[in-house]
């Protein structure tokens, strides 16, 4: 049994390889009680995962991680406990998925030149029609055996510097907390170990997020250390900020990171779930 909650994992309404149902059954399983679902840009799989969740007694926290562009940094921060109904949120995250679909196309384009045919029919396919995200790129390339694993097409083909790079566009962190508290959410950064920011330009960051109404760090992610957790908890408390926990979880081909494993939030963090009354029973605070 998971003793903490699981505020970020991903479905196939994004780059995620299980369906909400899917997904939340596979919580379930595993002993996740609290469950956040936070797609890229978009809320698409919610109302899917709040079914499902109601056949598994699992409570699930609506969400979505959105794609902001912060000093030309690309940023993700999750939106959690928001009204996916919201009417600025839907329409900002319209435009985020609208440059997504280009740049999908840009990102075939740019492959073709180098060599790489169809690769936008590939990713669009193994997408299913929803979102296509580097992701599926990099799933595609994997599958034509041209890197090793996805990590490696990232570093060879779809980062800064390499042929199917597209600079991001995405909202700016003023508007993704617009839409985020204008929806009633609470505001988290997401994997900040993830930027390879200084330490000062890391504090710049989480002094612009808790000005705009930020919530909360991810402390425990899938991917961090847990020196990194112990590195962002003092974050968190220098800049008054509360901690989150989340896998990140894309789907059961990362055998390396499974759905209820996630290590408790070091000592003296202030969870970002500590005042949310729909979740007491069952939740201990780290
Ligand atoms: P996108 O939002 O479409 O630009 O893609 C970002 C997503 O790609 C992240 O959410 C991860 O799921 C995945 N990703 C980013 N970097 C890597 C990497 N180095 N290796 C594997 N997956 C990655
Ligand atoms: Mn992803
Ligand atoms: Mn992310
Ligand atoms: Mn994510």
């Amino acid at each position: 049994m998971s003793p903490i909650p699981d505020l970020h994992t991903h479905s196939t309404a994004s780059d995620g390889t299980l369906t909400p149902t899917e997904l939340v059954a596979r919580a379930g399983a595993a002993g996740v009680r609290v469950l956040a679902l936070t797609d890229h840009d978009n809320t698409d799989g919610l109302a899917e995962a709040e079914y499902a969740a109601a056949q598994h007694s699992l409570i699930l926290i609506p969400g979505v991680e959105i794609s902001v562009t912060w000093n030309t940094l690309t940023v993700h921060v999750v939106g959690l406990r928001l009204d996916p109904a919201n009417t600025e949120l839907q329409t900002g995250l319209a435009r985020l998925m609208e440059f997504r679909a280009w740049r999908a196309e840009e990102i075939g384009r740019r492959l073709a030149k180098h060599g790489i045919d169809d690769a936008y029919a590939g990713a669009r396919a193994l997408a299913k029609g929803r979102l296509v995200g580097r992701t599926h790129f990099a799933r595609l390339l994997v599958n034509q055996r041209r890197a090793a694993d996805t990590n490696a097409v990232f570093r060879h083909f779809l980062t800064r510097g390499k042929p199917g790079h597209v600079p991001g566009d995405w909202a700016s962190l003023e508007e993704a907390l617009g839409w985020i508290r204008g929806a009633g959410g609470e505001a988290v950064i997401a994997h900040p170990a993830r930027y390879g920011l200084t330490r000062t330009r890391m504090q710049r960051l989480l002094g612009e997020f808790r000005e705009l109404g930020g919530v909360g760090v991810e402390v425990v992610t899938g991917s961090h250390s847990r020196d990194e957790a112990f590195t962002f908890a003092r974050h968190a408390r220098e800049q008054r900020l509360r901690a989150s926990a989340g896998s990140d979880y894309h789907g059961p081909e990362n055998p390396w990171l499974e759905l209820g494993r996630l290590p408790p939030l070091p000592e003296g963090c202030a969870p970002v779930w500590r005042d949310w009354p729909e979740s007491e029973p069952r939740m201990a605070c780290g």
